[in-house]
């Protein structure tokens, strides 16, 4: 399998690892958006976080908590973005799923999700539309 990912996880490719179990691998982004910013993934190779089984997305978010929790108290941190590229169409670059945690700091002068795309007045029929999605889990 020729992914960048896994191979960080078996340790072919070096990085800076932040923590590691049976289940995760998490380590510093070598391109990083702020200081500490930190990717965690399954050790299994999955494509994208919507492939995942529903339990595996569950393990992963109680880790991604987990570090999450253990960054805010080491680094002194006030917060952070938590988010996935899910998709190449959503700027998804390695095709084995991440999660980002992106420690965010007094006066960074970055945005919040709303930056990556942007709000925009409702098109169509809001109400349809959500009736529509709460019919598709029946
Ligand atoms: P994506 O764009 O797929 O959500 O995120 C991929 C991330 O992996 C990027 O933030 C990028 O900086 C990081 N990345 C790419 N190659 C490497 C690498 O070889 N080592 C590390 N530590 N991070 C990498
Ligand atoms: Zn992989």
């Amino acid at each position: 399998m020729d992914c960048l990912f896994c191979k960080i996880v078996v340790g072919d490719i070096p990085s800076h690892k932040v923590y590691e179990d049976d289940f995760v691998y998490a380590f510093l982004d070598i391109y990083p958006s702020s200081e500490g910013h930190t990717i965690v993934l399954p050790k299994k190779h999955i494509a994208k976080f919507t492939d995942m089984k529903k339990k595996d997305a569950a393990s992963l978010f109680f880790i991604v908590n987990k570090i999450a929790r253990n960054l805010e108290k080491t680094m002194g941190l006030e917060g952070m973005n938590i988010g996935i590229n899910n998709g190449e169409i959503a700027g998804q670059t390695v095709a084995h799923v991440h999660v980002h945690i992106i420690p965010r700091r007094a006066g960074d002068g970055e945005g919040n999700m709303h930056t990556i795309v942007e709000l925009h007045p409702p098109t169509g029929n809001l109400a349809e539309l959500a009736e529509t999605i709460r019919r598709s889990f029946e």
